[in-house]
């Protein structure tokens, strides 16, 4: 049984290559940034709260972000596995995390910080249906409009220059111990972002094929 932890930097292709493996593998992926992301959207309690920390590139504190993830992975679907993506962001998720579901596997997606910035400040989501758009690698058929419902394309206030640095600055904190751990553990495999998408996913399908993991 899959359980998946996917990690890298914003921008590493964490998000495109999460949906892949859960499609292909018909399991769930949680993932922390679009719980919290939705929240904001449907402006709950909580994402009133959330919009003043994430949009400033800060973490949500831990007892939220574990009491969340814990409901959400002991529901009945996550019984043939999960991927979790942007979750553990440090040791003290990671070990509400194992107390629910052992990682077997844990993707650890690289890129450079110039490429990483290059990458998400070209980053456009619909208002509406959430679709990315890239401005020079995807763009929409129609500037500032989306291709899929016709709703505006915006900048996530997260992806904004200023916003990008702190949070690149903090995932290299905060996730070191988190790649050690799990290096130690056996169970982390990185692979090279940068490279074209498909070319991950091959690799990423042969490890897990190798490891016996699916
Ligand atoms: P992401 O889309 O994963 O980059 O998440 C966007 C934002 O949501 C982050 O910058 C954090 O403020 C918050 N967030 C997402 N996942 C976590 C987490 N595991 N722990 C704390 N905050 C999180």
């Amino acid at each position: 049984m899959p359980n998946i932890v996917i990690m890298g930097p914003q921008g590493s292709g964490k998000g495109t290559q999460g949906e892949f493996l859960a499609k292909k593998l018909k399991i769930p992926k949680i993932s922390t940034g679009d719980i919290y992301r939705d929240h904001i959207r449907r402006k709950t309690k909580l994402g009133v709260l959330t919009a003043s920390i994430i949009n400033k590139g800060y973490l949500m504190p831990n007892h939220i972000t574990n009491a969340i993830m814990t409901k959400e992975l002991q529901k009945s679907t996550m019984k043939r596995g999960f991927i979790v993506d942007g979750y553990p962001r440090n040791i003290v998720q990671a070990k509400a995390l194992e107390a629910v579901g052992m990682p077997n596997f844990v993707i650890l997606l690289t890129s450079t910080t110039p490429t990483i910035i290059k990458r998400i400040s070209a980053r456009r989501v619909c208002e509406d249906c959430k679709t990315i758009y890239h401005l020079k690698n995807l763009p929409p058929k129609k500037s500032g409009i989306c291709d899929k419902c016709g709703g505006k394309l915006v900048q996530r206030e997260d992806d904004m220059p200023q916003a990008i640095h702190k949070r690149l600055s903090i995932y290299k904190v905060q996730t070191k111990p988190l790649i050690a751990r799990y290096k130690k553990m056996g169970i982390l495999e990185s692979f090279d972002g940068e490279k074209p998408i498909p070319v991950v996913q091959k690799e990423i399908m042969k490890e897990l094929k190798w490891r016996k993991v699916l």
